[in-house]
């Protein structure tokens, strides 16, 4: 299965994040943008009604007032003069299209038409009435509202000319063609297009408001802005500003995850991105050549500083406790890396363990693990105890120290004779085997004390049966005395100083095969 590296990983999860951070601002005020477009468009619509009510009820007034005031022409007879007064109220307004007289409901003289006569098939006009009509019988397509203003015998007609309504209904805003007005039973809508029954309302919304004061209804349909039309038209300048806002968020997230972090973080970082390498230096009897043994040192592979020695980052991985799983992976890594190379019998392999790793973790599984990765008894593993920090001999760590040393595993403290109680240590645990600390190594020769704690750790050594590994032979002469003195193993620049793994390898390779031939020729 394919698994992306941990760098990749992150930088992934960072774009992420980033990408998320972009879009953020827009979701959260999208809706919100749209569901106030929205809502404007029917308050819109609403308030256009409202006004548009308010503007036919002025024109219904005004032709009311009309009527009432050419109510005493009613009942005159339809002579000449009456039909003059009542075209000239006709013709000098706006909105009047005809005014009759009325005589027990029925038209009997007009401005339009002037005598007419009073057929029994013609409309009976209703006492204060207000009708709406599709059309007349001279102009059938001109939808008209009459009022009529009377007292039982005799009354004034008004018709208000649909077309002057039709101004009015588009006036206000309503989308004209979509307003319809509607009284007994009929209904005209735009383009005075009429009918009586359901009106044929286009749109997904619609509207209805009641005069209340005339008996009509105003219908009007109209469609939700759809979301595009919002974001993109309306309100582009603000879903630009979001983008924008989106896109420094984006920015600022990006760079502040991408920012070095703790010591600690950055080394679980580090961990994650297998960046910790062993680099392995070997070890050797005195007196031979051929390594026999190894101590792996840790090096960090930064993806920006470089190679770092472990002075610089081991201190904080120990108080940060990320020191337990970096061992692990070490151990774990050297395992995998080694247990295919020819190693010679009893190879000595050496791990620096923190104390924190007797305490926490599962020190005793790794090195199960790590054994197992080797053929039985093909290597002598090493825990290198540091005297830097103590650990507590308590039950629970003595009881650990046992089950190593079933397994076969050696404990040896390293820098010995620098820090803490190391006799304490040598006693309580069960310890087999001591580094003479490179302080002592180095002035062999020059000072003769040094060179009596030498003497004396090599000579306890050997009275308690312990191995010791002198570290830091950096001469001839130091390695010629510590092998008179019966050192076990010697290890320092002299030797080789660390090198990488596969390095150290191919090293060992080589002194293989060199030491091959000479070694069929002897027997
Ligand atoms: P150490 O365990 O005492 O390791 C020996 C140090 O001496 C190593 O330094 C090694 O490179 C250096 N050395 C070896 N031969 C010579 C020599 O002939 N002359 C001189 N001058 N130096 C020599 P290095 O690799 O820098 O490691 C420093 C310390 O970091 C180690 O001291 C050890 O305490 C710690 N360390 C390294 N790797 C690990 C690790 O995996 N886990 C833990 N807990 N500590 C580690
Ligand atoms: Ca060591
Ligand atoms: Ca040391």
């Amino acid at each position: 299965m394919y698994a992306p590296h941990p760098r990749l990983r992150r930088r992934l999860g960072r774009l992420a994040l980033a990408s998320l951070l972009f879009v953020l601002p827009f979701l959260l005020l999208a809706p919100p943008l749209v569901w106030e477009a929205r809502d404007d468009a029917q308050q819109r619509i609403e308030h256009g009604l409202v006004l548009t009510i308010r503007l036919l009820d002025h024109e219904l007034d005004r032709a009311e007032q009309l009527a009432r005031a050419l109510h005493p022409l009613a009942g005159r007879p339809c002579d000449v003069e009456t039909q003059l007064a009542l075209r000239k109220q006709a013709t000098s307004r706006l909105n009047v299209r005809s005014i009759e007289l009325t005589a027990d409901g029925k038209s009997y003289c007009s401005s339009l038409a002037g005598a007419v006569a009073a057929s029994p098939a013609a409309p009976r006009y209703r006492q204060d009435g207000f009708t709406l009509r599709r059309g007349s019988e001279l102009s059938p397509d001109v939808p008209f509202i009459e009022i009529h203003e009377g007292d039982g015998k005799r009354g004034v007609l008004v018709n208000i000319d649909g077309r002057y309504l039709g101004l009015l209904m588009g006036a206000e805003r309503l989308t004209p063609q979509r307003a319809y007005i509607q009284a007994n039973g009929v209904w005209v809508g735009p383009g005075f297009v009429a009918g009586g029954g359901a009106i044929p309302l286009a749109g997904s919304q619609h509207l209805k408001r009641a005069s209340d004061k005339y008996p009509y209804h105003l219908f009007s349909s109209y469609d939700l802005p759809d979301w595009r039309e919002v974001l993109l038209r309306k309100q582009r300048v603000i879903s630009a500003m979001l983008l924008l806002l989106g896109a420094v968020l984006a920015g600022v997230g990006y760079w502040l995850l991408g920012r070095p972090r703790s010591p600690q973080s950055e080394l679980r970082r580090a961990l994650d991105g297998n960046e910790f390498e062993p680099f392995l230096q070997p070890l050797v009897r005195p007196g031979s050549t051929q390594w026999g043994g190894a101590e792996v040192l840790m090096r960090w592979r930064h993806p920006q500083a470089g190679l770092i020695p472990p002075d610089l980052f081991i201190p904080q991985a120990e108080a940060s406790g990320v020191i337990v799983p970096m061992t692990a992976q070490m151990m774990a890594r050297v395992a995998r890396e080694l247990s295919a190379a020819a190693l010679p019998p009893g190879f000595h392999l050496g791990f620096n363990v923190s104390v924190a790793h007797f305490t926490q973790g599962d020190l005793y599984g790794e090195c199960q693990s790590l054994l197992a990765a080797f053929p039985p008894g093909a290597v002598a593993l090493t825990l290198e105890l540091t005297e830097r920090e103590l650990l507590e001999a308590t039950p629970a760590v003595e009881a650990l120290f046992r089950r190593l040393r079933q397994l076969g595993v050696q404990v040896s403290l390293d820098d010995f004779g620098t820090g803490h109680s190391s006799l304490d240590y040598l006693n309580r645990l069960a310890v087999s085997g001591l580094k003479i600390d490179q302080s002592f190594v180095a002035r062999i020769g020059a000072n003769s004390l040094s060179g009596a704690i030498v003497d004396s750790v090599v000579e306890l050594a050997g009275k308690l049966g312990l191995d010791t590994v002198a570290e830091g032979v950096e001469t001839e002469q130091q390695a010629a005395y510590l092998g008179e003195l019966g050192v076990t193993w010697l290890q320092g620049y002299l030797i080789a100083k660390p090198m990488p793994l596969a390095d150290f390898v191919a090293g060992l390779a080589r002194q293989q095969a060199l030491s091959a031939p000479s070694a069929t020729a002897s027997s």
